[in-house]
């Protein structure tokens, strides 16, 4: 598997919660595809010769916020340098307010046969707290426009245990969201990130910390009401109808390659891990299809080595929060050392009902979901524990 991941840096407003990089200044919208396009050329050697790209995924920012013909344009280039599978997943995260009906007509003609769709509620109030640029009848219009010009490879994005957020109001998300047949949904505990605008707030006291119990209350309730209606719940976040997985981060969570574009963009290996620094002016002006990527080193790029610890971790983390959890026979070809520590530290989950083991298989429970980072972190194998 090989994937493609392009980060638009740009939005229309800032979310609150939100700690992505964008910027709400599109004055270097130009710019910043131009170096998109050069940065393609530049890494076109990225993956093993031969490799074919299975999925292609948009995401931001804000995708949507570029024209049919930006659009083009990357995928233009993409495929010039790149070779893509015929049924490659190629998704565009889009915001309500972006999908009207010039737009989508617009967007059939490019490559992209998924969307992503920044749903996160369907109240006014909790939108409006959110500061998204969309509202409720908005969201509704989106998801009916979408089906109705022949999207039917949809997700959507919600976010639960906001102040705003009512149990009655996220059981109404939900059930609207499985009203309209949507075949894959991700769903999001508000967290609050540092130095973004909800931080803030919350510091000042003019929005309440997140209620814990609340968000475990409407967390309990989602994954009742997906498993009711057939849905699988694959990973934490997500959850699709049968044949519906996301291609594209199901093969991030198994530790494939990939190669991120773009401002603030992460590439991975297999072993190193490079990102792109978040800075739109300096990548503008840098990126350029004459520059040599290397040289570019330490100005727009920077990257580290995994040790065979960080290795370790990365798989306990990204492995048990999906449904394939984690397996003892892989943790044993990264070291015996990584098994022991793993197989002592696990017992304790396992025999309180959070962890359960089939054959070399370790994938939390129900219960367990509820403590996925601290299960992790408990499994983390570092120095100290190592001596
Ligand atoms: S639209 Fe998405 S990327 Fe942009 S500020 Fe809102 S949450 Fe962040």
């Amino acid at each position: 598997m090989a994937g493609l991941y392009l980060h638009i840096p740009f939005c229309r407003q800032a979310c609150h919660y939100c700690n992505f990089h964008f910027s709400t200044s599109l004055k270097l919208k130009e710019e910043v595809l131009r170096a998109i396009r050069a940065e393609l050329y530049l890494r076109r050697d990225f993956f093993e010769k031969g490799a074919i790209l299975q999925s292609i995924y948009l995401g931001g920012g804000t995708p949507s916020l570029l024209t049919g013909y930006e659009l083009e344009a990357l995928f233009e280039t993409i495929y010039q340098y790149f070779r893509v599978a015929p049924d490659a997943e190629i998704t565009l995260e889009a915001n309500p307010d972006d999908l009207d009906e010039p737009y989508l007509t617009q967007l059939r003609q490019t490559p992209v046969n998924r969307l992503s769709l920044g749903i996160q509620s369907f109240s006014d109030e909790d939108l409006r707290w959110m500061n998204r640029a969309h509202d409720a009848a908005e969201a509704r219009r989106c998801i009916e426009q979408v089906q109705a010009a022949g999207y039917h490879n949809l997700t959507c994005d919600l976010i639960y245990g906001a102040p705003t957020t009512s149990d009655a109001q996220w059981e109404a998300n939900v059930r609207i969201l499985l009203e309209y047949g949507v075949p894959h949904l991700s769903c999001y505990c508000l967290t609050v990130e540092p130095k973004t605008a909800l931080a803030h707030f919350v510091k000042t006291g003019q929005s309440p910390p997140v209620d814990d119990d609340k968000a475990v209350r409407q967390f309990l309730h989602l994954m009742e009401a997906m498993e009711t209606a057939g849905y699988e719940h694959y990973e934490i976040s997500n959850f699709a109808l049968s044949g519906h997985y996301a291609k594209h981060n199901t093969a991030y969570w198994l530790g494939a390659p990939y190669l991120g574009v773009g401002p603030g963009a992460h590439s991975f290996t297999g072993q190193i891990r490079q990102w792109n620094l978040p800075n739109n002016p300096r990548y503008a002006k840098l990126v350029q299809a004459n520059a040599p990527w290397q040289s570019l080193k330490g100005l727009v790029w920077e990257e580290e080595t995994l040790t065979p610890a960080d290795c370790y971790n990365e798989y306990v983390m990204t492995g048990l929060r999906t449904k394939w959890g984690c397996n003892l026979l892989q943790i044993s070809a990264m070291g015996d050392f990584f098994a022991a520590h793993f197989t002592k530290q696990v017992e304790t989950f396992v025999v309180q009902g959070l962890v359960r083991r089939q054959d070399y298989h370790y994938a939390l429970t129900r219960e367990g979901k509820l403590l996925a980072d601290f299960i992790s972190a408990e499994l983390f194998y570092t120095a100290v524990a190592g001596n």
